[in-house]
């Protein structure tokens, strides 16, 4: 046979090439396996961070649910995005950002829907209040 390096010619029995030291592949010895790229592992997590992402977003002005669906939207599609070999690596960062976005949104809602309705509802009740004290007062000038 012929040296895979050089090309020298070797003799059968020997098991390196005379000319430049490479070793004769061993003929008997089973063909080196080529193992195939492993299968990428399903990533649910990864689904379900994207759909808490997007449940935080569709949710976002109601007041709690988007706290609980984007903490868990940022939980799930980190560890989707974390899984080795993992499929929907795509599916876990747009879940992230979903996430993130959605809370963000659900903040800005608060802030600009919630607290705005709990001073009214505050102003209202001291109004409330207040015409409860004139009302008393009234009531004492006429029990006198
Ligand atoms: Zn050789």
């Amino acid at each position: 046979m012929y040296c895979n390096k050089c090309g020298s010619y070797i003799p059968s029995m020997r098991k390196v090439c005379s000319n430049c030291g490479t070793p004769v592949p061993d003929p008997n010895a089973p063909a080196p396996v080529v193992e195939p790229p492993p299968e990428k592992r399903p990533n649910g997590i990864a689904v379900a961070g994207l759909v808490m992402g997007i449940l935080t977003v569709v949710f976002c002005l109601l007041p709690g649910i988007p706290f609980l669906t984007g903490l868990l939207g940022i939980i799930f599609s980190i560890a989707g995005i974390a899984k080795k070999n993992a499929r929907s690596k795509g599916a876990a960062v747009a879940g992230l950002l979903l996430s993130i976005f959605g809370s963000a949104l659900s903040v800005f809602a608060l802030f600009a829907i919630t607290i705005p309705g709990i001073t009214k509802y505050l102003a209202k009740a001291k109004e409330a209040e207040s015409y409860v004290r004139t009302m008393g007062a009234v009531f004492k000038t006429w029990i006198r």
